[in-house]
């Protein structure tokens, strides 16, 4: 069981709910910091552990800053990634760039930035020379196990995915850097999204220490650093378990004793690429109920639709809801939660089981402060909403305002505007 709380009692957010214009995102600070630690804490037995926040999972500043004083570094993916966590102090190789079909002029930036680069492809390694005219002192690799560990039903199929480097490629990889000039190597791997069972974070630190043997044997190369990705997920409904950190930290380490320590790779850098588990949990999306209404079945329409979180429509994932100031209340009634977008999958729960609902009252969406507000989109024309943080002192700022129709149409070329093309 994980517990859907909030960050301040039902009366406090219903008070911020009519002071501040819904739909909005509201973080928890104190939270968000105090996850942070927590995992620095549990892997503190990793030599050099760092987890590179994957901007994507919510690419505000004020929220890569915070992380960047944490001694979390930045994992970045576009050019605008690499430019946001700049913005936010986070420079040189507090930033990993992982990256796939990359355009040559971002190659280009992270290089200038002095990213760490980790590249998905061995056609890369010339697209980034080409790119660079030098070669960085620092590079990685994007692994991909393909069938090796098909065996494995959680993985899902690494051999359908269009990431990594394969088996059979990787120690040309490294031989090729190494004859290039390269100086220190990196080995990185992705193959999960969300998953809850910690086995499969072990199994995946086993292949990366196996690998990291097998290229020093084969490629003559010594990796100093491992990447483990993101992908540890996070209890989105109440009944499941959270991953067992502690215990994926220790049986890392028994596998760091029996296998990098006897190949004398010790020390070996540990690092991941979480945004999910970093800063899901600590953000919620607060909307009003505009209508209920009794069709066939029975609608709750609120004022935000899935242009501001798109992963109900997007995966059928589920995200709880609660109902502010009815938590006395039984959940004796059963709802699909819609948006306004004209697109029947605008739901964010399809037969829930809630409170009764009235027009006017607040919903707060929970978990959405990852792969949430930046997912958003501008379909039907529906714009973005504000972001807030709830810091630790107990005040509320604004991280992001809402956008306007100006901003909306700011890009368009009309009335006596129009650009020749
Ligand atoms: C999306 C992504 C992450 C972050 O994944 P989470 O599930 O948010 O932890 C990290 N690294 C890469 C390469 C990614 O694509």
């Amino acid at each position: 069981m994980s517990e859907k709380n909030l960050p301040l009692g039902h009366g406090e957010m219903l008070e911020l709910a009519y002071e501040l214009a819904t739909p909005f995102y509201l973080y928890d600070e104190k939270a968000i910091v105090e996850g942070a630690r927590q995992f620095k804490r549990l892997f503190s037995w990793a030599p050099g552990f760092k987890n590179y926040y994957a901007v994507k999972a919510c690419p505000n500043p004020v929220i890569l800053k915070l992380l960047g004083q944490e001694g979390f570094g930045a994992d970045c993916s576009s050019l605008p990634e690499l430019l946001l966590s700049k913005a936010s102090g986070i420079v040189g190789e507090q930033i990993m760039f992982t990256s796939n079909d990359t355009p040559a002029e971002e190659f280009k930036a992270a290089y200038e930035m002095g990213a760490i680069i980790n590249l998905d492809d061995i056609t890369h390694i010339d697209t980034l020379e080409e790119a660079i005219s030098a070669v960085p002192s620092t590079i990685c690799f994007r692994y991909n196990p393909g069938p090796e560990r098909t065996g494995n039903a959680i993985i899902g199929n690494p051999v359908e995915a269009k990431y990594g480097v394969t088996s059979s490629q990787i120690i040309d990889c490294y031989k090729i850097m190494k004859e290039k000039g390269v100086k220190h190597f990196g080995l990185h791997t992705m193959v999960a999204s969300n998953e809850l069972d910690g086995s499969y974070i072990v199994e995946t630190a086993r292949m990366l220490f196996e690998l990291c043997v097998r290229i020093q044997k084969e490629a003559g190369v010594r990796i100093e650093f491992i990447d483990m990705g993101g992908g540890i997920g996070i209890p989105y409904r109440p009944e499941q378990e959270g991953m067992d950190l502690a215990e994926v930290s220790r049986r890392m380490k028994d596998l760091y004793d029996q296998i990098i320590v006897p190949a004398s790779l010790d020390p070996l850098k540990i690092v991941f690429e979480c945004g999910r588990m970093i800063t899901g949990p600590h953000g919620y999306l607060v909307s009003k109920v505009l209508h209920v209404s009794h069709k066939y079945k029975d609608y709750v329409g609120l004022d935000a639709s899935m242009a501001n979180l798109m992963r109900p429509a997007l995966y059928g994932a589920y995200h709880h809801i609660t109902v502010l100031g009815k938590d006395a209340s039984k959940s004796d009634h059963r709802y699909d939660v819609t948006g306004s977008l004209c697109e029947n999958n605008d739901k964010f729960a399809i037969d829930r089981a809630l409170p009764e609902i009235q027009k006017g009252d607040f919903l707060v969406i929970h978990d959405a402060g990852a792969h949430g507000h930046s997912m958003g989109f501008n379909y039907n024309a529906k714009l973005r909403s504000a972001e807030y943080l709830l810091k630790r002192d107990g005040s509320v700022v604004m991280i992001r305002r809402a956008q306007t129709y100006d901003d909306y149409v700011s890009t368009l070329r009309f009335d006596g505007a129009l650009v020749e093309v």
